[in-house]
């Protein structure tokens, strides 16, 4: 990131003011192929399309905002990530990047596995369809229902977090007269480069069990002794949006530190060990992710050569990647309401939305670059924030971006990369109604999650 000393078109100073931005593309009408799903284009007039279908045509008919979600470019990442792993690993999708029962579906059609992380999220995948071996369950604290549901479905694995987990998950497949496979995950102290609230691996937090000071080990030592658990393998999951393998590198060593230590003590050479998920996507521009290719063969390379170091055989490996499939597949379409220009600062624009529909920016800092949808324009650039329409002033959702000075209320913008953790955590903040995700495919769309209603919001308020 840069601070631009380009012209900042009309409604600005020379001067701009500060900020974490990079300089204007230098074709504002160009949307760069890193940040937006594979089949956006712009038609004729200039509007943007995807699937083939223009934005102006989807706003008409589904309304703003609305998050449109490419679906073969979600097919094409999914299959992706499972061809690079091939037929030696397991890739699992997390569903709570985005969770939809015509997603399940998708993800079953491609061979992907599921994770979940409740009861909510269980019941969708096991709705639309999806194999409960293929499911892994999650979470720091699953109620005992959620645990019982798990167990009575079948699913694959359950990963416990904690030492009351693993004789709950027990004592819950003895009394169903079951075995449950569960993986045991362990924070094995790597802090991944993001930001603190979403580096989750430094042993300073809620989820899993510290390998330091002998804590994991002796979780897999009660676990390897209870009937009702068939402990598979270790989980460790060390934060998100990462671009830098180097911390997978720490983990793996660390893990397999652990299944040594295991083999040493107990003689069981655990056959799963799963990486989690949390590699990075492009937001904007500056970021430069790696190809799944790129990441399998790095992960199988790092796994193989530890394991050999410990005189392990190597164990099947799995993946959780939930941003990196379902992220840069949608982006949010909004309706420009007011410009209003801060001489000297920048120029506020308010659309239909906000933290309701993305919370990314106001809890996480996140960066989003914007466009111009509804057509082009050779007006000069201005710097502008993008915000919402609610009453709280961190309802930003594009903090620093340009957009053409000639911007007007009306226009539609597109703020893309939006597939991840904008719908999955979007809330009725205001009594907001939460958009739809609309499926686009070879110039036809469906909605697969629809518009919240009033009515929608009115029946839970039963008083
Ligand atoms: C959140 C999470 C993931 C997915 O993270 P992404 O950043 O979306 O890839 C995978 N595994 C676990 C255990 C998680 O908590």
């Amino acid at each position: 990131m840069s601070r631009s000393a380009h012209p900042a078109g009309p409604r600005h100073a020379d001067v701009l003011p500060e900020g974490h931005y990079t300089a204007p593309a230098d074709d504002l009408n160009a949307l760069d192929p890193k940040v937006w799903a594979h089949t956006v284009g712009r038609d004729a007039d200039g509007v943007v399309t995807v699937g083939g279908i223009a934005v102006t045509q989807l706003a008409e008919e589904y309304g703003t905002p609305a998050y449109i979600l490419d679906e073969t470019d979600f097919r094409d990442r999914a299959r992706a990530w499972r061809t690079a792993f091939g037929t030696d690993a397991d890739v699992f999708y997390a569903g709570k990047a985005f969770l939809s029962r015509a997603v399940v579906r998708w993800l079953d059609e491609e061979g992907l596995n599921l994770d979940v992380c409740s009861g909510g999220e269980l019941a969708t995948a096991l709705s639309a369809g999806m194999p409960a071996e293929r499911i892994a369950f999650h979470g720091n604290n699953k109620s005992p229902e959620e645990i019982e549901r798990a167990v009575r479905a079948g699913v694959g694995r359950i990963v416990l977090d904690s030492f009351q987990e693993i004789v709950r998950v027990a004592h819950t497949a003895e009394s169903l007269g079951k075995r449950q496979p569960v993986q045991i995950r362990v924070t094995v102290g790597v802090e991944a480069h993001t930001h603190e609230f979403i580096a989750t691996a430094h042993e300073d937090q809620k989820f899993g069990i510290p390998l330091a000071d002998g804590q994991a080990a002796e979780a897999v030592r009660r676990a390897l002794q209870l009937d009702g658990l068939d402990v598979i393998g270790i989980h460790s999951h060390i934060g998100s949006q990462i671009f830098d393998m180097s911390g997978f590198e720490v983990a793996a060593h660390r893990v397999v530190g652990l299944l040594k230590d295991v083999r040493d003590e107990h003689g069981v050479e655990l056959a799963e060990i799963d990486l989690g998920g949390g590699l990075g996507i492009a937001y904007t521009s500056d970021d430069d992710p790696r190809e799944p290719h790129e990441i399998a063969k790095a992960l199988s390379e790092i796994v193989t050569r530890e394991c050999e170091g410990a005189r392990l055989r190597t164990p099947r490996i799995s993946v959780e990647p939930g941003r990196a499939i379902v992220g840069p597949t949608a982006f949010t379409l909004y309706e420009v309401g007011t410009v209003k220009p801060l001489e000297g600062l920048r120029t506020y624009v308010s659309v239909d939305g906000g933290m309701s529909d993305n919370i990314r920016t106001a809890l996480y800092d996140a960066e989003y670059s914007v466009a111009l949808a509804s057509r082009t324009s050779d007006a000069e650039p201005m710097l502008v924030r993008v915000v919402g329409k609610h009453c709280e002033s961190g309802d930003i959702v594009v903090k620093d971006a340009f957009l053409p000075g000639d911007l007007a209320p009306g226009d539609l913008i597109a703020v893309p990369a939006t597939g991840a953790y904008c719908r999955s955590m979007a809330s009725n903040y205001n009594h907001a109604m939460r958009p739809p995700v609309v499926a686009v495919r070879d110039g036809a769309a469906r909605v697969i999650v629809r518009r919240e209603t009033e009515e929608d919001l009115l029946r839970l308020d039963v008083g």
